[in-house]
């Protein structure tokens, strides 16, 4: 349990349970405190106020239903293994090509577009940094949808952008009226689509109301190869195209998050300002070439992708007959709630059954008042895996 503690307006986070039953002297309060507080001194104001966005646990011990973190239950293709094996085996002495030719070429192709539109990063995170980094001076605006992937918040906080909630009706739909003069301000306007947690999937008409007249659109399509409806950044053909930024990564329906790769496709013009920014080697040689290869083979993807489809919906199904709420999902993931049912009792006896899911709680805002959203986030796992969850939420009743 984490007991938060306000201090002259700075929080600080103290490990409650194993301090249940101390009796501290206020002595030592007060000087723990003095030392906190200049050591916090040091640190930029806006790093100093975020707690940081922290990821959902990756327990080190085997023995885990991990359906937490939204990663692929599959392996991925046998050729990224190969072609793992074989750059391992080559110049590792040399630096890794700071362009990603290769990689940007094959995806290049796979959505129809010249290799200049195309940037490889770290992941999607590395990407979504480098967005805000290369576009959002202190002080401007940034907006997202809310609830939505928390980390944009914290990104908008280290860089000193004034961030607003896009706030989403309850059945995860825009209510376009409220949000207009948030988006007309905005430098960029982050939107996953898939969403999370929801899953949903909003239309293309949806996503070009957002784009903001005078910035960006990213459009955060991490979970976009679980759409039923295959879309590979047609949205770029409407007039609003040269605003938009898409970023895919490898880490969901490839299988690959232990890779950590993501791109961003946008017009040359943007990619070459984001180059500025990125660091010189920001992809590995191991990663690039493992990429390489499993975007050339699709036939993997589209296979695994198709299994996660059909189990998430056998999930949905069976979740609604428990008495679960479940959103429709287009996503490697379901959004659910119960009616009647503590989330926090369920996640806890999933847990100590050694069944990890992702708890998440969405509270209100002054600014941007939302109704608070709780519930759990479930990713999809082979079927075993659904089965053996299941048949535990059935015990709990
Ligand atoms: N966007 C969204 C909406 C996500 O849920 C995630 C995964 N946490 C990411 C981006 C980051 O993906 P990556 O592993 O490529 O950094």
């Amino acid at each position: 349990m984490a007991l938060e503690l306000t201090l002259t307006g700075r929080v600080q986070r103290i490990d409650a349970a194993r301090m249940v039953g101390t009796t501290v002297p206020l002595a030592e309060v007060t000087l723990t405190f003095r030392v906190w507080q200049r050591r916090m001194s040091l640190f930029r104001p806006n790093i100093a106020r975020i707690s940081g966005y922290v990821p959902g646990e990756q327990p080190q011990e085997s023995g885990w239903v991990k359906l937490n973190t939204n990663e692929n239950p599959y392996p991925p293709s046998p050729q990224v293994t190969a072609a793992i094996d074989r750059a391992a085996r080559g110049p590792l002495n040399k630096y890794p090509d700071p362009l990603s030719t290769e990689l940007r070429r094959v995806v290049g192709q796979l959505f129809d577009r010249d290799p200049e539109w195309i940037l490889p990063a770290n992941g999607s995170d590395e990407n979504l940094t480098l967005l805000m980094r290369t576009f959002v001076d202190p002080g401007e605006l940034v907006a997202f949808p809310y609830p939505s992937y928390v980390l944009y918040e914290t990104l908008a906080d280290i860089q000193g952008a004034t961030h607003r909630r896009l706030v989403l009706n309850p059945d995860w739909s825009w209510d376009f009226e409220r949000i207009a003069p948030i988006i007309e301000q905005s430098k960029l306007v982050f939107v996953p689509n898939p969403n999370s947690p929801s899953g949903n999937r909003w239309s293309q008409d949806e996503i070009l109301r957002l784009v903001p007249p005078r910035g960006l659109l990213v459009l955060d399509e991490a979970y976009g190869d679980f759409a039923d409806e295959p879309h590979r950044g047609e949205i770029f053909d409407s007039p609003a195209g040269e605003r938009i930024v898409i970023t895919r990564t490898l880490s969901k329906s490839y299988s690959l998050a232990g890779i950590r790769l993501g791109f961003a496709i946008a017009h040359p013009d943007l990619i070459a300002g984001m180059c500025k920014v990125k660091d010189s080697y920001n992809c590995d040689s191991l990663s690039l070439a493992a990429a390489a290869a499993a975007i050339a083979d699709q036939e993997w993807m589209l296979a695994n992708t198709a299994k996660i489809r059909a189990t998430r919906d056998r999930l949905g199904q069976a979740l609604q007959k428990l008495g679960f709420h479940v959103a429709v999902s287009q996503a490697n993931f379901v959004w659910t709630t119960h009616p009647t049912r503590s989330h926090q009792e369920i996640f806890q006896e999933l847990k100590r059954q050694k069944i990890l899911v992702r708890l998440m709680s969405f509270p209100s805002d002054d600014v941007d008042p939302s109704p608070p959203v709780d519930g759990l986030r479930i990713t999809i796992g082979t079927d075993d895996e659904i089965d053996i969850l299941l048949n535990a939420l059935k015990q709990i009743g």
